[in-house]
């Protein structure tokens, strides 16, 4: 019997069945769940601060008497509220009030404030602080620091304090249950941990609870992340249980493709193509994570495991996360596929009609061999005669939940088709290590030989001229560019704005240039025109928007200007800038910054300059960015925790892995406990 964990919040007083229906919404079904709904930050009521100390910036509570309260009118209407105690005078400022507060606030009344000092027009102010009446008699200011919740409409910080405070009362000779061994370096009990978390005492170090490093925080944030860690891994035994096709290797095919190639496999590809082998030779499915920078060739590792699942009379299903990269993958593959005379099909969003039938027959009859497309391969009626293997490009666009649906597509008693996944941002150890602890990984750490690295510059847009220059000289040597146009990521409909005024601002400096425009707006058949126009070498410079930053390949493209890089991430930067360098010609990237830079900004940038390994930089990114960010929005979900944080928390990640190999080991029982107390509810709670 664990006592807390059985009682629902209905026993709580003021839940009735509409609050609970709520509160079930973000998954908090019982009192102990309550106990894991954790404080975002705190603000220090505890003590009365003079007017005299009061600093701009800090939260405070101050107590004085009402001097004046008036209704004044410049640019807004607002009650102003002058406030003094014996040390100095204050204003407070309402810019909502109604007529029966001004008349509470009369001259003499002594208030309590709680709010932000800032510098207004008359000195030091407080806007819409908090406040309540309070006689000469000291009442008493609060004893600990007070918690806010994250919330969501509908439950206010006073009600959720009172919940968890009556939560912990309950929790109080009860326990919650001790899930971790006891062994663990953070020996902190639970319940203590809790307890501080939601009630610290005065003293509490506001600065460690900001950066999460209190050895309360610490405590649950390691097993959170045991929590999920077990998770991932029970979402991979279940597929293991399921079984895959065991497709045994084939070399004399594969030695068929490898010497009709121009160029011989690095050690690197070949390593990473031996391990992909011989997991796929097994009868579990493959749940393969491959990283390589851009440029190092994931897609013949990717074709090497393809010919393998063929080669054992199964089907490959190909996807790439937009239109124009898995265009490049037909290609390429129909240039090596075919002599080997492998039936390919192809299927996208703009799939329609008569085309798209007869596609999904040839897929379901097992006619096509592989498929190739767009995340229109997991759509309901796509379904596959005989699924092998499913490769996943780009991962980092695709949530997981595409990438599971994908693995659906196989019949059930054919077992799980294997999955090789293949991505260019580098992970970084921390962040791999939990977003994808459920998959194997391997590294293709070597470029082709004969790849110059790319030099990059920062330049000051206020010498955009020079640079247009710069571009005009390298295209009349012969060689490709092209102007990447950057802004808000959100906004595809301003960026589209962006890159036709540049395209027509070129266009008319440049006359004698050939020069193309793509973005994302664009009808798929016109995008495709542009780029293979730019590819033949037809057009000499392509204006573009984001849409290049994946795996579009142009050899002869040696001059890269990005506007506005200080608008992006370092590793998307650095995925852009991997557009060029591809051929053996010294290549260039032009870094063109809007003044004022920032310090901040600035020395992002150099990253870039000094470095062309995509790990470090990923590393630096997840440091100023965070793992949301790093990952792509569409894994935040998965990175949703409550309290662990990435990277400030990567020093637990060891202790993280062997904690959960002791509790699969020696507390089975308590594997699906963990898990049901962190990772019952995914949803997310606004942040205030
Ligand atoms: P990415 O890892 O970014 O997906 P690609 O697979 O698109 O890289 O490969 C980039 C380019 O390098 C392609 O033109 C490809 O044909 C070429 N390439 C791949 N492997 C080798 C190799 N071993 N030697 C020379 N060129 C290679
Ligand atoms: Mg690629």
């Amino acid at each position: 019997m664990q006592g807390v964990t059985k009682l629902s919040v209905q026993t709580l007083r003021g839940v009735g069945p509409k609050l609970a229906k709520k509160l079930a919404e973000y998954g908090i079904r019982y009192v102990e769940d309550l106990l894991f709904h954790l404080p975002l930050r705190y603000q220090d009521r505890t003590r009365i601060t003079t007017i005299a100390a009061a600093r701009e910036g800090h939260d405070l509570v101050i107590e004085g008497e009402v001097r004046a309260a008036d209704v004044v009118f410049r640019r807004r209407r607002s009650l102003v509220v002058r406030l003094q105690d014996g040390t100095g005078m204050i204003t407070l400022r309402f810019f909502h009030f109604s007529a029966a507060q001004k008349d509470s606030l009369q001259n003499g009344n002594r208030l309590r404030c709680f709010g932000q000092v800032r510098r207004g027009s008359s000195g030091l102010e407080m806007y819409h602080p908090e406040y309540r009446q309070v006689g000469e008699d000291n009442a008493p200011v609060e004893e600990n620091l007070t918690p806010i919740y994250p919330t969501t409409e509908g439950i206010g910080q006073n009600k959720w304090r009172d919940l968890c405070q009556q939560a912990l009362t309950r929790l109080h000779g009860t326990q919650v249950k001790e899930l971790l061994p006891e062994n663990s370096q953070y020996a902190y009990a639970m319940s203590n941990a809790l307890q501080y978390l939601h009630t610290p005492p005065p003293d509490a170090p506001l600065a460690e609870l900001g950066e999460g490093n209190h050895p309360a925080q610490l405590r649950l944030a390691l097993e959170e992340l045991v929590a999920h860690n077990l998770s991932l891994f029970r979402l991979r035994e279940g597929q293991r249980k399921a079984g895959a096709p065991p497709l045994p290797h084939n070399t004399e095919q594969l030695d068929v493709f490898f010497n009709s190639l121009p160029f011989t496999a690095t050690a690197a590809q070949q390593r990473v193509l031996r391990e992909i082998r011989a997991d796929l030779a097994r009868c579990i499915p493959m749940m393969r994570l491959v990283q390589g920078d851009v440029g190092s060739g994931k897609t013949l590792v990717a074709a090497g495991a393809a010919l393998q699942a063929i080669g054992n009379g199964y089907q490959v299903a190909m996807m790439a996360p937009t239109e124009i990269l898995a265009e490049q993958h037909w290609r390429s593959f129909s240039d090596w596929f075919e002599p080997l005379g492998i039936s390919m099909e192809w299927l996208s969003g703009r799939s329609k009609g008569s085309r798209r039938s007869k596609a999904l027959n040839r897929i379901a009859n097992g006619k096509a061999s592989l498929t190739i497309g767009t995340h229109a391969l997991f759509q309901d009626d796509v379904a596959f005669a005989k699924l092998g293997l499913v490769i996943v490009d780009e991962q980092h666009r695709f949530g997981v939940h595409q990438r599971l649906a994908l693995t659906h597509k196989a019949l059930p008693e054919q077992g799980q088709p294997h999955q090789l996944i293949m991505t260019a941002t580098p992970i970084p150890r921390t962040l791999s290590m939990v977003a994808y602890a459920d998959l194997d990984c391997s590294v293709i750490d070597e470029l082709p030989p004969g790849r110059a690295t790319v030099t990059t510059v920062l330049v000051d847009n206020k010498r955009r001229d020079k640079v247009i220059q710069r571009v005009a000289a390298a295209c009349e040597e012969g060689r490709q560019a092209f102007w990447v146009c950057t802004l808000i990521e959100e906004s595809d409909a301003l960026q589209v704005q962006a890159a036709q005024a540049t395209a027509a601002e070129l266009r008319t400096l440049l006359g004698h240039l050939r020069i193309g425009l793509v973005h994302g707006r664009m009808k798929p058949v016109d995008k495709e025109i542009v780029m293979a126009a730019f590819k033949a070498g037809e057009l000499s410079l392509l204006v573009a928007t984001t849409v290049i930053e994946v795996g579009v390949d142009v050899p002869n493209a040696s001059l890269m200007v990005i506007e506005n890089p200080e608008r992006l991430g370092l590793a998307q930067l650095h995925q852009l800038r991997g557009r060029v360098g591809r051929g053996t010609q010294a290549s260039h990237c032009v870094l063109l910054y809007q003044t004022p830079l920032s310090d901040n900004s600035r020395q992002r940038l150099s990253v870039l300059r000094e470095s062309s390994d995509g790990f470090y930089i990923a590393e630096r990114d997840l440091e100023q960015r965070g793992p949301g960010e790093v990952l792509g929005t569409r894994q935040t979900g998965l990175m949703a925790f409550r309290v662990a944080e990435l990277p400030a928390h990567g020093h637990l990640l060891d202790e993280v892995q062997s904690l959960a190999e002791t509790i699969r080991r020696d507390f089975p029982e308590n594997v699906d406990l963990l898990i049901q107390r962190w990772t019952g509810s995914r949803q997310q709670f606004a942040k205030v």
